[in-house]
This record gives C-alpha cells, sequence and structure tokens, in this order.
C-alpha cells in the first residue's frame, strides 16, 4: 500500500498550485492571496503517478478526531507541537458525537480520570450540561455540546482541524511515516509531519504502513457486532419512568429522570424486566428475534424528550472489517432500526408520540482491526490487575466482547494498566497508536475500548508526541517513564 516518498518542493507558481488543487474553486484561498495556514511554498510528493500538493507541513499529525483522536492533538499542541487533526465528519467526538454513543461510560477504577478527561467534564458542567446524576458514575454528555468544546479546545490548543478528510494511504521513507495521503474537499492532498497519531479507530494509518494487525475474535472469526444507534424525541420520560421503574419495578437503573436509562438484553445472564415487552413483540410477529434481542436508551441531558438508543445490535453475519458486507449492514440494521421504534412507539408507554429524531453519521463498531504492537494486552492483564512503569492510564470496565464472553467486575477498588509499549510498534519509529485499535486482543479491547480510557491513551499519545519531537526522540524509542512526572497525565504507583 504505501510508496516511498521522492522529491519535494519543486518549484510552482502560486497561481499553477491554485489551478491544480482546485482551491479557489473550493473558496479555500482567500482574498488578498493568503492560503489559509498551510504550507507557503507549496511542496509536492510523488504518490504513485501523481505529484501531490503538501497541504501541511507539520510536527504532529494526528488521523481520526474521536475520543481519543481529539485528545492526542489537543495535548500534542498544548505541548508545543504543530499539530494538525484529520477527521473525516464534520465534527469532533467520533462514536461519541457522529456515533450518538452516549453517555460516557465510568471506568471502575479509582480515580481514573486524567487531567484532560476532568477537564472535558468540567467544560460540559460550564456549558450548562451536569455530567453527574448522582448516583452513577458515569457521564452524561450531550453530543452537540460535545462537539462544540471540541472545536473550543482545539481552537485554543491551536490545532488545526481539517474536517471532512480521509486518510488514504500513508508515503514511507524507510521505517518511518514522511506524509498522510488525504482526500480532502478539494482533491488529494499530502499531509507531512514529524510524527503520526493514528487515531482512525480502524487502525488505517497503521495498516496502510504496515504494521501487523489483528481484527475479530481468534477463537471465531467475527468481530464485535455493529450497532446502528439512533435518536428518539417526543419521549415523555417522567410517564417512561413510572412504567418501567414503579409499575414494572425494575431497579436496573439506579437514577430517576432526566437522568434515566432502559434495557433489555436476552443473551445476557441478566434479566430485565423489558424483555417480556419485547418477546411479546417476536411472539406477535412485529419484531424479529435479532430486533429484540437487545434495547437500551439513555435520557440525553439538554434534549428533553430524548432517549438515545443504543440498538439495533445488527447480527455479526454483517461484518465491521469487510466493506460490501459492512454496508449491507447499515441497509439492514436502518430497517431494524426503523421496526424496534415502531414497536416502542406502539407499546411502550411513554413512547406515544415519539418519533426518530437522529440517525448515527457513523455505524457503531465497537472492534474492527487491532494493532500488534511493542506490548500486547491481554485477557489475563484485566484479571491479574496488571501494572507497568509505562503505563498510561488505569481502568477497570468489564470485558463486554457482545456475544462471545461479559466478565465479572474486578473487586471494588481494582484496575488494570494500559502501557505505552501497547501505544508504539516496532516497524515505523514515529508512529503513536490511540482509542479502541491498539494493540489488545480481541477480549481485553472489549474491556479497554469506553470512551474515558480511549481519551486517556489519546491524551498520553500527544503528550508524548511532543515531548519525543523537542527531545529528538522517536515515538517507538521513547520510555513514557522518562518524561519527567509533572509532565505526565498519569503516573503509576505501581
Ligand atoms: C454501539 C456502541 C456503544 C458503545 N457504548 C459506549 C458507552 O455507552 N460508553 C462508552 O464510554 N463507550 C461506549 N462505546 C465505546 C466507545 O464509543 C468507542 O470505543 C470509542 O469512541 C473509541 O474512540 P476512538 O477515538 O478510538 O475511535 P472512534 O470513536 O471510532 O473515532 C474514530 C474517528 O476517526 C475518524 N476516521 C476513521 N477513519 C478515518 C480516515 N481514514 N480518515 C479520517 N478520519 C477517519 C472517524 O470519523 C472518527 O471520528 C460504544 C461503542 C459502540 C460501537
Amino acid at each position: 500500500m504505501s510508496k516511498q516518498t521522492q522529491g519535494f518542493s519543486i518549484p510552482i507558481s502560486r497561481r499553477d498550485f491554485v489551478k491544480l488543487t482546485g482551491l479557489a474553486a473550493a473558496g479555500l484561498v482567500m482574498e488578498g492571496g493568503n492560503l489559509p495556514k498551510a504550507t507557503a511554498q507549496p511542496a509536492k510528493v510523488t504518490f504513485g503517478e501523481e505529484k501531490l500538493p503538501v497541504l501541511y507541513e507539520t510536527d504532529v499529525c494526528v488521523v481520526g478526531g474521536g475520543p481519543s483522536g481529539t485528545a492526542a492533538a489537543i495535548n500534542a499542541a498544548r505541548n508545543g507541537a504543530k499539530t494538525v487533526l484529520v477527521e473525516r465528519g464534520v465534527a469532533l467526538g467520533g462514536l461519541a458525537v457522529l456515533g450518538c454513543v452516549y453517555p460516557f461510560m465510568d471506568t471502575h477504577a479509582p480515580d481514573s480520570d486524567t487531567p484532560y478527561v476532568a477537564e472535558v467534564k468540567e467544560r460540559l458542567r460550564e456549558h450548562g450540561i451536569e455530567p453527574y446524576d448522582g448516583v452513577t458514575e458515569q457521564t452524561w454528555h450531550n453530543p452537540e455540546t460535545l462537539a462544540l468544546i471540541y472545536d473550543e479546545m482545539c481552537a485554543e490548543a491551536g490545532v488545526d482541524i481539517l474536517y471532512q478528510t480521509v486518510l488514504v494511504d500513508t508515503l514511507k521513507d524507510e521505517d518511518e511515516i514522511s506524509a498522510a495521503v488525504v482526500q480532502t474537499i478539494a482533491g488529494l492532498y499530502a499531509i507531512k509531519a514529524k510524527t503520526f497519531v493514528d487515531a482512525t479507530g480502524d487502525a488505517f494509518l497503521s495498516r496502510s504502513a504496515g504494521v501487523p494487525y489483528e481484527r475479530g475474535y481468534e477463537k471465531t472469526g467475527n468481530n464485535q457486532p455493529l450497532s446502528f444507534r439512533f435518536e428518539m424525541g417526543g419521549i415523555n420520560v417522567e410517564r417512561l419512568y413510572q412504567h418501567v421503574a414503579i409499575e414494572l419495578q425494575e431497579d436496573w437503573c439506579k437514577s430517576k429522570p432526566p437522568y434515566f436509562e432502559i434495557a433489555e438484553a436476552m443473551h445476557r445472564k441478566q434479566r430485565y424486566k423489558l424483555e417480556e415487552i419485547m418477546a411479546q413483540g417476536v411472539a406477535s410477529g412485529e419484531l424479529t428475534q435479532e430486533e429484540a434481542e437487545y434495547m437500551q436508551g439513555y435520557t440525553i441531558i439538554g434534549k428533553n424528550g430524548v432517549m438515545s438508543m443504543n440498538c439495533p445490535e445488527i447480527p455479526v453475519r454483517f461484518s465491521a472489517t469487510d466493506p460490501v458486507s459492512y454496508s449491507k449492514g447499515v441497509t439492514f440494521g436502518r430497517r431494524m432500526m426503523h421496526n424496534i421504534a415502531s414497536y416502542l412507539i406502539r407499546h411502550l408507554p411513554g413512547f406515544e408520540h415519539a418519533f426518530i429524531s437522529r440517525e448515527a453519521a457513523m455505524l457503531g463498531a465497537r472492534e474492527s482491526w487491532r494493532i500488534k504492537g511493542k506490548y500486547y494486552l491481554v485477557e489475563d492483564d484485566y484479571h491479574n490487575q496488571s501494572r507497568f512503569p509505562d503505563a498510561v492510564c488505569r481502568t477497570a470496565w468489564f470485558i463486554d466482547a457482545h456475544g462471545e464472553k461479559v466478565s465479572e467486575k474486578l473487586p471494588q477498588g481494582g484496575f488494570y494498566e494500559i502501557p505505552y509499549r501497547s501505544l508504539v510498534t516496532n516497524e515505523i519509529k514515529n508512529l503513536l497508536v490511540t482509542g479502541r485499535c491498539i494493540s489488545a486482543s480481541f477480549i481485553l479491547q472489549a474491556s479497554m475500548r469506553i470512551q474515558p480510557t480511549c481519551m486517556s491513551i489519546g491524551e498520553a499519545a500527544g503528550i508524548a508526541a511532543a515531548w519525543g519531537i523537542s527531545h529528538g526522540i522517536k515515538a517507538n524509542a521513547l520510555r513514557w517513564e522518562d518524561i519527567p512526572t509533572d509532565e505526565r497525565s498519569y503516573v503509576s504507583e505501581g
């Protein structure tokens, strides 16, 4: 996939550059002839038969603006690195925003909030979203507010965001990535950087650079199931609470409106009171077994009468890593979504006047591709509560591999740590990997994948990227424990 970089800085007039790239047509060239904060003298790189203009020449290029990539970009920039963040959507937040995935789960680990995670929660509060319900430890955010907060934090830190821009390949110079090839709204460009951060969730940057990877469960070959999340508006939450918590006496959700949650999962050990109503739908022919199998909804703070629906769960025969199967899964999932919504409107008190108000702009992939890096986290690291001198954060969310394995929670106060070495590879010197695609087995990933943990990993990746550049140390040679403790977001207590 990768090509060798050749021939930079071929002289070209600005007029020709604009003609070549179509920047003027795309409205990117400003009055007075100044390009946006990009390379002043457009260099070019060779990509196959093409000569691509270099849009940015920067210290750190982060690809993927999800919870982990946004954290990496903000923290790299705050630590002095010139940083570009590439995102294929038009909002930062990844699954948390584009995927309608809500709320931030509780890590179950004591004192696990790294400074950046604590700051995001505080900023939610400053924007009028109280993230705590006073009962559970989960963080009830608000996707639109979160997207705004991320824009604000990037602007304050000086991160250049490239929206609606997709990484299509990488260019390599021996064992380093020299440039990312990206499809922008104006066509193909290259971004040159000293260090690259793969926050695509799908390890795409790493795979395109030749890093070894895994996908799915080694025992079955299946990825975790995809979900096509959506939001429903027009819900009478008080009526729903009355029915579920009081009439059905379901004690699953301990908090009260406006913080309220409904759930049922037929394939789990846990029995939920709402299972019966969904089973009746199967008996009457209104729902398929697959549609009835898993249903969950959370109120959204700041959006009265709206719930974020953690369903439908698309059957695993639709793969998260096969483009054709995945696309068929979208169509299949959308049908499931409408059937579930219609059924709830007809049969669940509180939903009488509800409607689908938003469908996710990104399918919910719990797990797709994962890199094999310098340290490979495994299930034993969870059960043994592993500690590492180069730990970047701690977590204790249970193993939640839908359809394959759900573990017991660790004992109260227990946790394991995530080592810096699971963010770097043997193959590529200037690469860091963050979020749900770090080096971990299928089963372990099912625990570390929750948003706050991905944010903490991204935070560390950003700090390490900037520190490595300022100290002339390549990402995969850097030792997290060599960074002074007051500059680290997390220090292991051993
Ligand atoms: C259905 C579902 C329910 C979940 N429920 C919860 C929950 O309740 N609470 C919780 O805390 N966690 C939950 N999770 C897990 C959590 O949301 C994810 O694991 C987490 O968002 C991963 O963060 P990330 O930054 O690694 O990746 P992502 O959130 O996947 O972000 C990746 C980003 O990279 C971008 N990108 C990808 N490829 C490219 C490319 N080639 N070029 C440019 N940009 C690219 C994407 O657009 C996206 O913005 C859930 C996940 C799913 C799927």
